[in-house]
């Protein structure tokens, strides 16, 4: 078997519920969501967003929001200031250039304050299942000791490379598979190698061994 089938097929056994864990009611409120996960954990903006979403449940009333209410309201999350501005600003945009929907092209949705590469992946594969493969930090560094991409790639260079080792169709669920992995077993600092069914070919645990 090939190792890139071997590795889908051992996560899909290990994380048969693996999905998006933001929660959401709307494709703005994904937009919204992914916005504010920039360095911190879905489950810091799930609680967020629960009485964001309360107060402002989408583009038209969040892009009237008072900023100093938003700040308030997304305090408990890393850069609140700048998060808070962006979603604001975000949702003015949608509702002046996009008549209040969020927009499913690319180049559209990387041009609203806020929204980079991977978040319009995100949005792209969630909302609208078009193939993509958002590089986080757990799939970014998964990619690394599976020996998928090199040490000093950057996030654009182990995207390519992660697009190359794993078949189209598989995009969406392997991004998955590979953020529970990473949360589950695969940390940054305390992986659990001892039984892992990588780690005959995982460099981190070849470095562990050395
Ligand atoms: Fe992660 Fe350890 Fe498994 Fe390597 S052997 S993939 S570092 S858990």
């Amino acid at each position: 078997m090939k190792r890139s089938e071997y590795i889908y097929q051992t996560l899909e056994r290990m994380y048969p519920d693996a999905h998006c864990q933001l929660n959401y009611g709307s494709d703005f409120q994904l937009a919204v969501a992914v916005l504010l996960s920039a360095q911190t954990t879905d489950v810091s903006v799930n609680r967020v967003t629960e009485k964001l979403f309360a107060c402002y449940p989408d583009a038209e009333s969040l892009a009237e929001a008072p900023l100093s209410h938003l700040e308030e309201l997304i305090h408990e999350l890393g850069l609140f200031r700048s998060k808070a501005a962006n979603i604001k600003k975000m949702a003015q945009q949608i509702v002046q250039r996009f008549d209040g929907r969020l927009p499913s092209d690319p180049k559209e949705l990387t041009s609203l304050p806020g929204i980079g590469v991977k978040c319009a992946n995100v949005i792209l594969a969630e909302i609208y299942h078009v193939p993509a493969f958002p590089v986080d930090t757990h799939v970014s560094r998964i990619s690394r000791r599976l020996a998928i991409a090199d040490k000093d790639d950057s996030l654009a260079e182990a995207e390519r490379k992660l697009r190359e080792y794993f078949p189209r169709e598989r995009w969406i669920r392997m991004h998955h598979l590979l953020i529970f992995f990473g949360r589950d077993r695969c940390s940054a600092r305390k992986p659990q190698c001892e039984d892992c069914p990588f780690n005959d070919f995982c460099t981190e645990r070849k470095q562990q061994l050395n």
